[in-house]
């Protein structure tokens, strides 16, 4: 049994649709495949289909960007509960709200003494859901603060500009208890890649397990035989469950192909365990043989 718990379309920063990326895990022969885009569900739906055409079992996952000690840490997030539109709003909330850097800019503004409020921003961008740098420049307009869009820019809002904020990630304590809430389970993801060994050392996975963290993603690519003996070691002894994967960007990340990386199939029925005593209704999607994973 073949299991790839973490790949991306280009719903994010993959090359290829939902749909074409499952029938692509199908036909490398994986069983199951997570479908985990960056800060996003939008791939889930397509994704579901493709696998009751195909019969693979799809896990749906998100890859959530957060930070912890200063640094910027992946979280898988498997399995939340997403059976009903409330359920749907908390994640959206999760995925969309905890990214959005508009409020933070905003409060940038009120402290240079601009009365940039929400309602005022809402108003500005018709109640447009989805908001962002040109909403507030177009503010900025409208409260006469500058004559144009492009000032707005140049004075305010550009990259190093006195109201300008990165990209806004969540804390990862918090992101754990908050997937929880929706009823997912939380892997660290790649946690000692590309050198980051430092912001995750074991007295840091302590604390995380603490948060309620539940595995770690030791089999990837940027991890050396050596990393990932040592925190194969650590998931042992903090009981967490160890997952493997390819981080698969299509033809966006060379020699991430799928299925280069697996997870154990009692691993993976952990993971459906544990959202099961979350409360997840939330089953893998389109697998043939149910109850084969032990
Ligand atoms: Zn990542
Ligand atoms: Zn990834």
């Amino acid at each position: 049994m073949t299991i790839d718990l973490h790949t991306h379309s280009r719903v994010s920063d993959g090359t290829t649709s939902p749909r074409e990326l499952v029938h692509a895990a199908a036909a490398a022969g994986l069983d199951v495949v997570a479908l985990t885009d960056h800060d996003t569900t939008g791939g889930w739906a397509e994704a579901e289909q493709a696998a009751v055409e195909t019969g693979i079992g799809l896990v749906r996952g998100i890859e959530i960007s957060t930070r912890y000690r200063g640094a910027g840490v992946h979280l898988l997030a498997y399995l939340p509960d997403a059976s009903d539109p409330a359920r749907q709003a908390e994640l959206a909330r999760i995925v969309a709200g905890r990214q959005d850097r508009v409020p933070a800019m905003l409060g940038r503004l009120q402290e240079l003494g601009i009365a940039a409020t929400e309602e005022a921003l809402a108003e500005v961008s018709g109640g447009n859901e989805v908001t962002g740098r040109p909403h507030i420049a177009d503010l900025l307009v409208h409260l006469g603060v500058v004559a144009t869009r492009d000032e707005a820019f140049a004075q305010y809002l550009s990259d190093g500009g006195p109201a300008f904020v990165d990209r806004y990630a969540a804390d990862l304590v918090e992101m754990i208890g908050l997937v929880h809430a929706a009823r997912g389970v939380t892997v660290v993801a790649h946690p000692w890649g590309r050198g980051s060994e430092h912001v995750l050392d074991e007295s840091g996975f302590v604390a995380l397990k603490q948060a309620g963290l539940d595995g770690i993603e030791v089999d990837h690519l940027d991890h050396d035989p050596c990393a990932r003996a040592r925190l194969r070691e650590i998931a042992q002894r903090l009981d967490l469950v160890v997952t493997g994967a390819s981080d698969h960007h299509g033809a966006g990340k060379v020699g991430h192909d799928l299925g280069c990386e697996t997870t154990a199939p009692h691993e993976l029925a952990r993971i459906a365990d544990l959202a099961a005593s979350l409360g997840s209704p939330t089953t893998i999607v389109g697998r043939r043989r149910e109850g084969s994973l032990r």
